[in-house]
């Protein structure tokens, strides 16, 4: 019973003030159940539609829309399903990408990802403190016969280079961390800073100062926010007891915010881009690629995963021994036709992988 790991789900945002401000502005998105439309204008009659299909659609431009998608709902229908399969012993990443402007870091962290309020907010929060919330919630209603302990780290990839998220010290000054591969665990970051926690509160405070020092590192350096990729990880460890017989489950859960994707363009054109010295996101290309060969499985490609940071880090989680939810965002305003038609290709593509998830159990001597 072979079926896909992979979870493909495209979120349609507000059109945001400079956009409703320019002339000839239009909402080219239309959806249809699990269709989405992408309306082009032509001359005259030349009409013509782009048609897409996804696992869910979110449609979350008027809030008056009887088919308005809130924070909750996001969560919930791909967030959600991810929680469950790792309290089972599976691995679980869900990535944001898009454009930037589109609504990735608002869908994975919340309306301000600085602010205890809008962390913690009802409506505004988003699927990183709604999962953290629920996580705990469900190891607080754990049976007597299970343990559960959890620990969290936060980097950032920013030029193939990574940055402790959690560290005191002043990020852009410190050595870029490396990547090593464990003989059980796969590929690591050395170095990175572990942290335990025992409720959601003292979880959420290490997400605030990540996404503090991702901010500030942000307005230090030029276009720095748009070009860093963002790895929350959790750990989750289970130890089940019956009958004397300790058996323990382990899984990580990788909450990913992507850079913007607006320098990748059409991925059939990236050579060519190359040559041209046009700047690319080395991880966001390879991540592109790796979906690709995945994709492609029948003729049995090399997957590269090791050509990126980002991609040798979530090997596990892409290829392998895990469930996968990917959130492409878009923007309804026809002055971004071009990216928007990019990140629905690409969502498209990853839509066809197709993998086996394994239980990471261990029973104990
Ligand atoms: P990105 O991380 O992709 O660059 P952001 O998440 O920062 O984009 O979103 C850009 C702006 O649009 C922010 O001001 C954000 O609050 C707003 N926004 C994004 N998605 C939504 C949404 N679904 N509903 C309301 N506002 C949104
Ligand atoms: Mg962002």
């Amino acid at each position: 019973d072979e079926e896909s790991n992979l979870t493909v789900a495209v979120r349609v945002r507000p059109m945001n003030s400079r956009e409703l401000g320019t002339v000839g502005v239009s909402d080219i998105v239309r959806v249809k159940d699990k269709d989405l439309i992408i309306q082009v204008e032509g001359n005259g009659n030349m009409n013509f539609n782009h048609l897409f299909q996804y696992d869910h659609i979110f449609w979350s431009v008027d809030e008056e829309s009887p088919v308005y998608s809130t924070q909750e709902d996001v969560f919930l229908t791909i967030g959600k399903p991810l929680l469950n399969s790792a309290f089972r012993g599976y691995n679980a990443c869900l990535f944001a990408y898009g454009q930037t402007g589109s609504g990735k870091s608002f869908s994975m962290m919340g309306r301000n990802m600085c602010e205890i309020i809008d962390i913690d907010s009802e409506d505004y929060s988003g699927i990183t403190p709604r999962f953290c919330r629920d996580l705990f919630n469900r190891i607080n209603s754990l049976p007597e016969t299970q343990t559960a302990s959890v620990e969290v780290s936060y980097f950032e990839i920013y030029n193939e280079k990574i940055h402790d998220l959690l560290t005191q010290t002043n990020n852009l000054n410190r050595q870029p961390l490396k990547v090593r591969e464990h003989p059980e665990w796969g590929p690591y970051v050395v170095d990175l800073t572990v942290h335990p926690v025992n409720t959601y509160k003292e979880l959420r405070n290490y997400l605030l100062i990540g996404n503090k020092n991702r901010a500030t590192a942000a307005t230090t350096m030029n276009e720095k926010s748009s070009r860093s990729h963002s790895i929350f990880t959790i750990e989750l460890s289970l130890i089940d007891t019956i009958d004397d017989k300790e058996t323990s489950r382990r899984s990580r859960v990788s909450l990913v915010d992507l850079a913007g994707s607006e320098r990748l363009g059409n991925s059939h054109n990236s050579e060519e881009k190359i040559r041209q010295g046009v700047c690319i996101n080395k991880s966001l290309l390879t991540l592109g690629k790796v979906i690709s060969s995945l994709a492609d499985q029948k003729k049995n490609l090399f997957v590269p995963y090791r050509d990126s940071v980002l991609t040798w880090l979530l090997r596990e989680s892409l290829g392998g021994n895990s469930l996968t939810s990917m959130l492409a965002t878009i923007t309804p305003a026809n002055s971004h036709i071009d990216e928007t038609l990019a990140t629905l290709r690409y969502a498209c593509q990853a839509r066809s992988i197709v993998n086996r998830a394994r239980i990471n159990e261990n029973p104990h001597d």
